[in-house]
């Protein structure tokens, strides 16, 4: 009150004056300030609304989630091209008995047949609860070895020990193999239904890989008793695309199926699988 004594009337209102439009000044930035951290938190949302339905739809529309194959075996850039580049014939393909002759020459020289063991090495493949993908690939993919040269074909494998062969490596491992009249690559499947069962042939669109996945998948699933899921065809599979021969992926059965594990581990049961290709490339070949 004191101070007001020594100020004109003029000055007081004009004080006042300023004291609100200071006041009008600060809520309005306040105001703004406040508006801005909506649009911005706003923005932020959508651009996360955004992201999240982006990955929504190309998970729907994905190949791998509508099929069953595994994603190892669909066509990807290649990174491991140059490494089987620098290795000749004798180097990247190697017989089960290596040392010895990889010709069966006692017997009826037929063609030869690329066996190609799924996975191996740190690639596992699918697991089941007990065993990994990669070891039954190998056991039942040696047995198919010892009843195709029984049948008097000579018999190239991707690999005979638990090493790692990359994917695109594999066709071309096949296609440096002069001579080879077919390619069978041997592998499990996995599905998240756990009653999902049987055996699949997969394949690229051709007529003589559809002929050879029919007999596979017939033989097997006759021999084996399992259900026959019958032969899928898709382009995008790197082995059968990149082969320049008859090519097919046999998924001998599901891991994920408690039951069917059991059975593919079990070495008779691989046998009857092993007989079951063995039998379709044998009337594939014909005499
Ligand atoms: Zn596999």
């Amino acid at each position: 009150m004191g101070s007001r004594t020594y100020k004109s009337d003029e000055f007081d209102r004009y004080s006042e004056r300023e004291a609100r439009r200071r006041e009008w000044y600060r809520r309005e930035m306040q105001k703004r300030r406040k508006a801005l951290a909506i649009l911005v938190s706003m923005g932020i949302g959508a651009i996360l609304l955004l992201t999240f339905l982006i990955v929504l739809i190309v998970k729907i529309f994905s190949p791998t989630d509508t099929s069953k194959v595994e994603n190892e075996l669909l066509n990807t850039p290649s990174s491991e091209l140059s490494l089987v580049n620098n290795l000749s014939d004798d180097e990247s393909l190697s017989g089960p008995d290596s040392g010895n002759s990889k010709r069966t020459s006692d017997k009826l020289n037929r063609g030869i047949i690329v066996i190609d063991p799924g996975h191996g090495g740190y690639d596992s493949g699918c697991i089941s609860s007990t065993k990994y993908e990669k070891d039954i690939d190998l056991e039942i993919a040696l047995a198919l070895c010892d009843k195709l040269k029984n049948k008097g074909f000579d018999v190239y494998m991707t690999r005979t020990d638990d090493s790692f062969v990359g994917i695109n490596d594999r066709a071309i491992l096949a296609n440096d193999c002069e001579g080879a009249v077919a390619l069978i690559s041997v592998h499990q499947n996995s599905s998240e239904e756990s009653s999902d069962e049987g055996v699949e042939v997969w394949t690229c669109d051709n007529e003589k890989n559809e002929q050879l996945a029919q007999l596979v998948v017939d033989e097997v699933s006759g021999l084996t008793g399992a259900i026959n899921g019958g032969v899928k065809i898709q382009d995008n599979l790197v082995i059968c695309s990149k082969a320049e021969m008859t090519a097919v992926i046999v998924e001998c059965g599901y891991l994920s199926n408690k039951r069917e594990a059991k059975n593919l581990s079990d070495p008779a049961y691989q046998e009857k699988i092993a007989e079951g290709i063995a039998v379709a490339v044998d009337n594939f070949i014909g005499p």
